[in-house]
């Protein structure tokens, strides 16, 4: 290897002596040292080593069209020039905003109108719970105030977003989830779907929401919130069953359906939005991520016509908002980033070409020995390591396997993601056929080495 022009024993020093990493263990992290990513371009990244890796998981989620796009570059360089900041505050805005609002909208379900722009997913939660309640209490029933989510369901890292999720790590720091915030169970079915089929399973799990609705009492509960497939917790894809019955069940109590589109808006799925991929009418879509690329952090959350009809006419002085609500070259990135996914028919590519051609090679993975499911839907899978296939069990030392799969995946220039012992899939959606193979290639070779390190064991 060539010498790396990063004095990278230097840097991994000043960041372990000054810079605390989101989600991460930080002690072992500075004992280990960083890995520096120093560059990208289409489905690749670069570390400061010189190694080049397959990024099977387009950043964190959210790099849809790819790295080192020209065209991002030159819509936030034009933006910069002519109008690099102004806020949204006081009866003002810019142009990039407004074509974004408008641009977002007419791309979502016909009943959804309106957007609310954000810095991140974290912050467009934070304001749909601020929102949801707001929405109920200008129509004289501020007792509808109770949100309810899903354990092991992911919405950011905020106060709020973390409460209106459900990881336990996160309820723990920080004494969470605050008042009003309650959590049901997740449409799990590897996991607890026991003897039932899938769909029966799926209906039970949607059922345990009239359940608790009918506990904390219909006129006390403001909506539901939930991913369309859940991300962070390990793409749990639902059984067909799920959705109908969870739409059925807000619509019957007038609980406000709030679907978290953060991963699965703009193309993940091979359609628009999550809720088109499972033919639900939200209320309320939170969306972030793949709206700009990741190229610049911005989010929005999307309202109904219904809601922002309330907000517009009772709701009087809205008493929130972000400095950064509107970024005029963040929403210019975001504006661009879109119509490159229209341009070049990338959502339409992942629903009919590349996205069947990834699920046939991914579902393939089931035959390995160490693979307990293999699931996927559009560009978003998981494949779940277990000890015994027929049982369904899992490793009786979760996430040592994942994350031993993980390393040998990294040795061969992939990055997957291990949330336990599932090994996560979410690739940019420009990812080529030879791309696939070549995905599919070295996840299949890491499978190995982590069965044999596994059979080494016992
Ligand atoms: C990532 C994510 C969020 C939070 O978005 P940030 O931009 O990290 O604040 C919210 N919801 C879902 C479903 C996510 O995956």
């Amino acid at each position: 290897m060539t010498a790396s022009r990063f004095d990278i024993p230097t840097l991994q020093r000043m960041d372990a002596e000054h810079h605390l990493h989101p989600f991460c263990d930080n002690a072992a992290l500075a004992k280990q040292g960083t890995r520096i990513i120093t560059r990208a371009e289409g489905v690749y990244v670069w570390d400061a080593e010189g190694n080049k890796l397959l990024d099977a998981f387009a950043g964190l989620w959210c790099v849809n069209v790819g790295y080192g796009r020209q065209e991002l570059v030159e819509a936030a360089a034009r933006q910069m020039r002519e109008l690099p900041y102004y806020n949204s505050f006081f009866q003002c805005t810019s142009q990039p905003t407004i074509e974004l609002a408008e641009l977002i909208t007419s791309l979502a379900p016909d009943n959804i109108t309106h957007a609310f722009f954000t810095g991140s997913g974290s912050e467009a939660n934070d304001t749909i719970l601020r929102m949801v309640r707001h929405f109920w209490s200008v129509q004289d029933r501020p007792e509808k105030f109770n949100v309810i989510g899903r354990y092991n369901g992911y919405h950011g890292s905020t106060v709020a977003g973390a409460s209106l999720g459900g990881m336990p790590a996160m309820h723990k720091q920080g004494g969470l989830p605050i008042p009003g915030i309650y959590h049901i169970n997740q449409p799990y079915w590897f996991e607890y779907g026991g003897d039932l089929s899938p769909d029966d399973f799926g209906l039970q799990r949607a059922r345990e929401l009239e359940e608790k609705i009918l506990e904390l009492d219909p006129e006390t509960v403001a909506a539901f919130i939930a991913e369309p497939i859940q991300g962070a917790g390990g793409v749990i894809i639902p059984p067909a069953s799920y959705w109908p019955e969870i739409q059925r069940i807000c619509r019957k109590y007038d609980v406000l359906l709030i679907v978290d589109e953060v991963i699965c808006g703009f193309g993940r799925t091979g359609k628009w939005f999550g809720c088109d991929f499972f033919d639900i009418q939200p209320d309320i879509m939170p969306v972030a991520k793949g709206i700009s690329s990741g190229y610049l952090p911005i989010g929005a959350v999307m309202f109904s016509e219904r809601i922002a009809g309330v907000l517009k006419e009772k709701g009087g002085e809205l008493a929130h908002g972000y400095t950064y609500s509107g970024h005029p070259v963040c929403a210019a990135v975001a504006l661009e980033n879109i119509r490159i996914l229209q341009r070049e028919h990338i959502v339409e590519s992942v629903d009919t070409d590349t996205g069947p051609y990834l699920q046939k090679r991914w579902l393939q993975l089931a035959e390995h020995p160490l693979v307990g499911e293999a699931r996927i839907a559009g560009f978003i899978g998981a494949i779940e390591l277990a000890p015994n296939k027929p049982e369904r069990r899992f490793f009786a030392d979760p996430g040592t396997v994942g994350a031993m799969c993980r390393d040998f995946a990294l040795a061969n220039g992939l990055i997957l993601r291990a949330t336990r012992d599932s090994m996560l899939l979410s690739p940019p959606l420009v990812m080529t056929h030879a791309q696939i193979d070549e995905l599919i290639e070295k996840t299949h070779k890491s499978l190995d080495q982590t069965w044999d390190a596994v059979k080494a064991r016992t």
